[in-house]
C-alpha cells in the first residue's frame, strides 16, 4: 500500500531532497523541526510542519518520543530519517514498529547488527566479502593486541566497535604503543558512543576509499556501481565521484555486496564501504544502512532516483528493476560546499548575504541555502552539494571548474576555493589519489 503522508525527521539539504522525492510520488510531506530551522526551505515547502523547540537544538531532531508524537499527531504512515540524527538508531526503529509507523530503512535487528563493526565484519565475511585481517572479538588487553598485531603485521588500527565519523581511531606501529592507544580509543568510544569496545584491524597503507550503492527489498539486492570518496578531511568526505572501477571489478565486488545485503535480509538503500590497497585488493569496512550524502553521484550516472526507490521498497514494493537495468553513463563529481574555513575546516556559521548557485547543462546543486539564510552553528556545516555530469572524467572536471567559478556565496567562509584548487591539481587530474590526499597536498589549503 502506498504512503499517503510521510514525516521527515531531518533538516537541511537532505530534508529538501526527501521532500522533492515525496512530491514526485504524490505523497504528502510532514516535517518536524527546531527553532533554528523554522524559516528553512523544507519547513516552508512542507504540507504540515511540527515545531519542536528545545534549548539544545539537536534535541529537536534526536528525541525519539517527540518524533513519534509528531508522526502520530500529523497522521503519518511512515518516517524518513535521512542521514545522521535517528537514521541508525535501532531503539527508534523499534518504537516506530510498535506504533505501526513504517520506518523508511532496514529493520531494528539489521541496524543493530550493522551498527556493531565487529559483528558486521563477521556477517560480511561469512557472506564472502573480503575483510582486513583483524580481531573477531573486542580487545581490551595490550598484550592480546600486541600478539595479534605480530601475527597480522604492523601497522594496525584500533577502531571503536560502535564507531562513526572516524572517532577514536588510533594507528599503532609498534608493540609498546598499544597501552596508550587502546586506552585512548576506548575512552573516546565510551564518551562518543557509550560503548567502549574496540577492535584491531590491519592498517591499509596507501588506501583508496571505494563504496558500492545497494538497494534491496528484504529478499533481493541490486547494486548501482561504485563511488570513489578518497578526498577526505578527518575521515570525512569532501569530494565524491564515479564511476572509478573497470567493468569486471565492478561486477565482481557488486555481486559480493548484493550477496552480503541478501544474507542479512536487508531492505532499503545501503552503502557498502571498502578500502582498496595499492595492489587493487578490497577490504570491507562497514555498511551504512541509510541514504548517504553522496547518493546524488550515483543518481547522475545511472539516471535512477534513489530516494524514491528507497521509499518504494519501504512501501512494500518488490524491487522495480533488475541488475541488467543499471547502466552507467558518463562521469559525475560532487563537491561538498561546507560553510567552513578552507584553510583549517573550522565551521563558519552566519547569514548569507549573497548566494547564487550555478545551473546549466550537466549541473545539479542540492542545497537548502538562499540569500538571507542564517547558517546555524549548531548543526553540521554542509551548505550545498554541487554536482556535475560529463561524458567522461575530463569533461566533468572542466564543468566543475565552470560551476565553482559561477558560485557566489558571501557572509560565511566556504570550501569553494579549496575545491577549485583540487580541480586544477595534477595528482587529482591523474587519478593519483589516496585517503591521505589532503594531508599530502596541504598547500591546497592556502
Ligand atoms: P567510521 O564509521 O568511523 O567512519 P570507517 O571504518 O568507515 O569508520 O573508516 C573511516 C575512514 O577511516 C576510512 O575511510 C579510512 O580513511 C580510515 N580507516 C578505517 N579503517 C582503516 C584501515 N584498516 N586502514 C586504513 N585506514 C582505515
Amino acid at each position: 500500500m502506498g504512503f499517503k503522508r510521510v514525516l521527515i525527521a531531518n533538516r537541511g539539504e537532505i530534508a529538501l531532497r526527501i521532500l522533492r522525492a515525496l512530491r514526485d510520488m504524490g505523497i504528502e510531506v510532514a516535517i518536524i523541526h527546531g527553532k533554528e530551522d523554522r524559516l528553512s526551505l523544507p519547513v516552508r515547502l512542507s504540507d504540515f510542519a511540527y515545531p519542536n523547540y528545545k534549548s539544545n537544538p539537536l534535541d529537536s531532531y534526536l528525541n525519539i518520543e517527540d518524533v513519534i508524537t509528531a508522526a502520530k499527531e500529523l497522521q503519518c504512515d511512515a518516517i524518513h530519517p535521512g542521514y545522521g540524527f535517528l537514521a541508525e538508531n535501532a531503539a527508534f526503529v523499534a518504537r516506530c514498529a510498535e506504533e505501526g509507523i513504517t520506518f523508511i530503512g532496514p529493520s531494528a535487528e539489521v541496524i543493530t547488527l550493522l551498527g556493531d563493526k565487529i559483528e558486521a565484519r563477521a556477517a560480511m565475511e561469512a557472506a564472502g566479502l573480503p575483510t582486513a585481517k583483524g580481531s573477531s572479538e573486542p580487545i581490551s588487553s595490550a598484550a592480546v593486541a600486541s600478539t595479534l598485531a605480530t601475527e597480522i603485521g604492523y601497522p594496525v588500527i584500533i577502531k571503536a566497535a560502535a564507531g562513526g565519523g572516524g572517532i577514536g581511531m588510533q594507528i599503532v606501529s609498534k608493540s609498546d604503543e598499544f597501552e596508550n592507544a587502546l586506552k585512548l580509543c576506548q575512552s573516546r568510544a565510551k564518551s562518543a558512543f557509550g560503548d567502549e569496545r574496540v577492535f584491531v584491524e590491519k592498517y591499509i597503507q596507501g588506501a583508496q576509499h571505494i563504496e558500492f550503492q545497494v538497494l534491496a527489498d528484504g529478499k533481493t539486492a541490486i547494486h548501482f556501481g561504485e563511488r570513489f570518496c578518497s578526498i577526505q578531511r578527518r575521515h570525512q568526505k569532501l569530494v565524491e565521484e564515479g564511476p572509478w572501477l573497470d567493468e569486471k571489478t565492478r561486477a565482481e565486488i557488486g555481486e559480493l555486496v548484493c550477496r552480503g545485503a541478501e544474507s542479512v535480509g536487508y531492505k532499503g538503500l545501503a552503502t557498502f564501504e571498502f578500502l582498496r590497497d595499492a595492489k587493487g585488493d578490497f577490504y570491507f569496512l562497514e555498511v551504512n544502512p541509510r541514504v548517504q550524502v553522496e547518493h546524488t553521484v550515483t543518481e547522475l550516472i545511472t539516471g535512477y532516483n534513489l530516494v524514491e526507490l528507497g521509499i518504494r521498497v519501504a512501501q512494500g514494493e518488490k524491487l522495480p528493476l533488475t541488475q541488467e537495468d543499471i547502466v552507467i553513463r558518463g562521469h559525475a563529481i560532487q563537491c561538498r560546499i561546507n560553510a567552513e574555513d578552507p584553510k583549517d575546516f573550522i565551521p563558519s556559521p552566519g547569514r548569507l548575504w549573497e548566494c547564487h548557485f550555478p545551473s546549466g547543462f550537466g549541473v545539479r546543486c542540492d542545497t537548502h541555502a538562499y540569500p538571507g539564510y542564517e547558517m546555524p552553528g549548531c548543526f553540521d556545516s554542509l551548505l550545498a552539494k554541487l554536482l556535475v555530469w560529463g561524458r567522461d572524467r575530463e569533461d566533468a572536471i572542466s564543468r566543475m571548474k565552470t560551476a565553482l567559478d559561477e558560485t557566489i556565496i558571501t557572509g560565511v567562509e566556504h570550501l569553494i576555493p579549496l575545491h577549485r584548487r583540487i580541480m586544477d591539481e595534477e595528482d587529482f587530474a591523474n587519478r593519483n589519489i589516496t585517503i591521505q590526499y589532503i594531508e599530502m597536498h596541504s598547500d591546497l589549503l592556502g
